[in-house]
């Protein structure tokens, strides 16, 4: 008899799919790295800001400390960028690791938790490591059904997630609409907002959500450098809510979840508004050779509000796989998102704008 460990909800988990790394496709496919073109897992194709790798270098010297556990100045830097109290900043490894807290935190096992189809892998992820119940609501046009959403909350309803814009369908919930959603969940229920693509939203459409986070005690947003700041290799998240909810979060979190360099390199980041600036106009730019591209070839896609695209390849079941493994062929990595129930579609992340058009001719290659 094999012995089993670990709870029924564990051993059922299916673990997180990453996007296949540059030397594993080089490897597999007999590829030179150099001519690998990586549009996966939405990372940022301007690669790491200067003024962070000089921060990193700095930091480098006194590697042989354990990292200021509280990271007072990384507190301090977000505290005055969204003029809240240090006490409202919870810091993670990642805001993968924001969204974990918060589930390790609010949730027993058999208790509920709600999210919408098409959202972000991990908040199944996270549900089912602490035995929570998921409530996964029914997609509207790809996007959160936020009435329908609201009308799910049960008894036991103790955390709600929510992507704006969202992973991987790239889809945009309003202010207006959010707002509204906010005031009809009940107080013992908490929302996470997560904001990872937050930073490419146009002027027009940025919203403040720490007003909300002062209206209402029961919501945190979270936010990460993995994405317009070009840090996704350090893991640096954070979180911002009122204390109450801050405290309970804190008192799980690993004394140094967040290591000395990635606290010093976020600093910099943050206050690096260029190259914030140029993050944003490249995704813009690369958008649109990308969607003009997918409007050439009859391609339908929807509509994004991130820094990728998710473009329907073909209307068979096998068309994702199919597809995905004939860009492999020729060096080109994107996501395939069959995990996410979407077999049809790959997600594409916008790179630099040579990256975004060998993915164009390889597309066009594969499909021919
Ligand atoms: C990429 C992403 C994250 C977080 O990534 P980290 O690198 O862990 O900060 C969080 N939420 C969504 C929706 C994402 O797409």
């Amino acid at each position: 008899m094999s012995t089993h460990f670990g709870p029924d909800y564990v051993r059922a988990l299916a673990p997180y799919q990453a996007g296949k790394p540059i030397a594993e496709v080089a490897r597999e496919y007999g590829l030179d790295v150099a001519n690998i073109v990586k549009l996966a897992s939405n990372e940022n194709p301007l690669g790491i800001p200067a003024s962070a790798l000089q921060a990193m270098q700095a930091a480098a010297l006194d590697l042989a400390r354990y990292p200021d556990a509280n990271g007072f100045d990384l507190k301090g830097t977000i505290a005055a960028k969204y003029a809240v109290p240090q006490e409202w900043i919870t810091l993670g490894n990642g805001s993968n690791d924001i969204l974990e807290l918060a589930a390790h935190a609010l949730v027993e096992p058999g208790q509920s938790v709600i999210y919408a189809q098409y959202s972000f892998a991990v908040y199944p992820l996270a549900t089912q490591a602490v035995g929570g119940r998921a409530i996964v609501v029914a997609a509207k046009d790809f996007g959160h059904d936020l009435p329908a959403m609201a009308a799910a909350i049960e008894a036991d309803t103790r955390l709600i997630f929510i992507a704006n814009p969202n992973n991987p369908t790239g889809t945009f919930i309003p202010a207006a609409q959010l707002e509204a959603f906010l005031r009809l969940v009940p107080p013992h229920v908490v929302v996470v907002l997560d904001e990872a693509y937050n930073e490419f939203l146009a002027p027009e459409l940025q919203y403040e959500s720490t007003a909300w986070v002062r209206q209402f005690p029961n919501l945190l947003v979270s936010r990460t450098l993995s994405k317009a700041y070009g840090l996704a290799g350090l893991r640096v998240g954070f979180a911002i809510a009122q204390a109450g909810l801050t405290d309970i979060l804190n008192r799980i979190r690993q004394p140094f979840n967040v290591n000395s360099m990635a606290q010093a390199a976020a600093i910099a980041a943050l206050n690096d508004a260029a190259f914030l600036q140029q993050s944003a106009e490249n995704n813009a730019d690369g958008y649109l050779q990308l969607t003009h591209a997918f409007d050439a070839l009859g391609l339908r896609y929807v509509p994004s509000f991130g820094n990728f695209v998710l473009v329907q390849v073909g209307d068979d079941d096998g068309a994702g796989a199919r597809v995905n493994q004939a860009l492999l062929r020729q060096g080109v990595i994107v996501r395939p998102v069959g995990n996410y129930g979407l077999p049809q579609w790959l997600r594409i992340s916008i790179g630099l704008p040579a990256e975004n058009a060998a993915f164009i001719v390889a597309l066009q290659r594969a499909l021919a």
